[in-house]
């Protein structure tokens, strides 16, 4: 996911000073005084790097409130790596600037302190846990692995962070504030694993409906069992799609966004077939249960008086549709929608009558083929595109190559919006 408003929001810097705050409380308190230089380095930089990889865990924690005081889940999951990778650098700093320190001493305590065998059994954990780490970086790194595989490594960086803590607590003795860290890091992952992962605040719907708005597609209709949800258009929840007698799920939680909000709570998700859980969502029943966690997101927010461009890019109608169904504009907006074939086109029929029906709605809507879109000759007919608050929602690719243009039109980069469905 990438989402632009998260980016101008009110918590935008919550995530880097919530970093700053944790590493500069255990450096303030572990801070030594009157020792050698590369030892300070040592001591500091394992201190830091501590702090940024609890705020990491701390911010994996998929909760609405707190995501929105945070600035959103995409800044928390743009901050969630940059402390990951941060944390690591400055741990594996730590055994360096530590050996160096031996070496001014005398070069073979620097090896000494350099190899886990000829170290006691604390600081092989500290070893352990700086090589989990690398490990669950590595694959952080590398895009081609496949989502479940990447999640399934990723998710030992949880326990490696846990392992640098015992470490540091063993060796430093029952102190109070690696206490208050490991406290904080195990919440975190805690959180993300039960609440989050398992879904323990789950709140349980209903499918009374199921259509296939389009190929590949399909469109669910869901009534809430217990409380409903508060959603606005542009929001995106987390589902998991559970057994029953004529389906089997897959039994995770996925981001959707909704496209559709009705006045008695109930909710609407078109989904795609994408990949494996996607895929298997299309065979669907009506009355099968789904839990929701959510919602998450600020897509669709921005000034409500100024003029919109909305860009959609196949499977990403759906907060524009969600937003259409609530009532006609309230102001000028033109809704470009683009696609590979006319068998892809879920809502086409729906956003015509829209369209027909609401003076202030402009569709342009294109099948494109398989070819990448003249996204210049699409844009150029529209008047006063500078002056709008653009909206843009599809494949990164779609995204990546709309910014620019919308820059050369003269939009500023503040009234951009874009999601891309995808995070990791
Ligand atoms: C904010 C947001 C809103 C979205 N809204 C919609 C929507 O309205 N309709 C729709 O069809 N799709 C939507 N998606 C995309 C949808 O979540 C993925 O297509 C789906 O999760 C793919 O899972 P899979 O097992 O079928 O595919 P896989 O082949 O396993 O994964 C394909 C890609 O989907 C993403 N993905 C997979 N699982 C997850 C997960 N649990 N959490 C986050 N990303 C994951 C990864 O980027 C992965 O590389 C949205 C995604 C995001 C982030």
């Amino acid at each position: 996911m990438n989402a632009r408003p998260f980016a101008h929001g009110p918590g935008t810097l919550a995530p880097p000073l919530l970093a700053l705050a944790l590493a500069g409380t255990l450096v303030a308190w572990a801070l030594p005084a009157h020792l050698p230089g590369w030892r300070t380095i040592g001591i500091v930089s394992a201190w830091a790097g501590t702090g940024l990889l609890v705020a990491s865990l701390m911010l994996m924690v998929r909760e609405p409130r707190l995501a929105r005081w945070l600035g959103g889940l995409e800044a928390m999951y743009r901050w969630h790596h940059r402390c990951g990778v941060g944390g690591y650098v400055l741990l594996l700093l730590h055994p360096l600037a530590l050996a160096q320190d031996a070496w001014q001493e005398q070069p073979a305590r620097a090896w000494q302190m350099l190899s886990p065998w000829a170290q006691e059994w604390p600081v092989r954990l500290g070893w352990v846990a700086l090589l989990a780490l690398m490990f669950g970086l590595a694959v952080t790194f590398a895009p081609r692995v496949g989502y479940r595989r990447w999640r399934g490594v990723h998710v030992l960086l949880g326990p490696a962070v846990l392992l640098a803590l015992v470490h540091v607590l063993v060796l430093l003795g029952h102190e109070w504030l690696p206490w208050a860290a490991i406290a904080a890091a195990v919440a975190g992952f805690g959180w993300r694993v039960l609440v989050s992962d398992f879904g323990l605040r789950a709140l349980p719907y209903r499918i009374t409906a199921v259509g296939h708005p389009a190929a590949a597609m399909v469109e669910t209709t869901l009534q809430p069992l217990a409380g409903a949800m508060n959603v606005t258009p542009g929001q995106f929840v987390l589902a998991r799609f559970l057994d029953s007698a004529r389906y089997h799920a897959c039994g995770e939680y996925h981001p959707f966004t909704v496209s559709g909000i009705g006045a008695d709570g109930s909710l609407r998700l078109t989904i795609k077939a994408l990949g494996q859980c996607s895929s298997q969502i299309q065979s669907i029943a009506p009355d099968s249960l789904v839990r929701l966690q959510g919602p998450f997101g600020s897509f669709l927010d921005g000034p409500a008086a100024r003029p919109r461009l909305w860009v959609a890019g196949g499977i990403g109608i759906t907060p524009f549709i969600a937003a259409l169904r609530q009532g006609p504009c309230a102001q000028p907006t033109t809704l470009v929608y683009l696609f590979r074939r006319a068998a892809d086109a879920a809502f086409a029929d729906e956003l015509r009558g829209m369209a027909a029906a609401d003076p202030a709605l402009k569709l342009v809507a294109e099948a494109t083929g398989d070819r990448p879109p003249d996204l210049e000759a699409l844009l150029s007919p529209l008047a006063g595109v500078a002056g709008r608050e653009v909206h843009v929602c599809g494949p990164p690719a779609l995204v990546h190559a709309l910014l620019p243009l919308l820059h050369r039109q003269g939009v500023r980069d503040e009234a951009i919006h874009h999601e891309s469905f995808d995070f990791r």
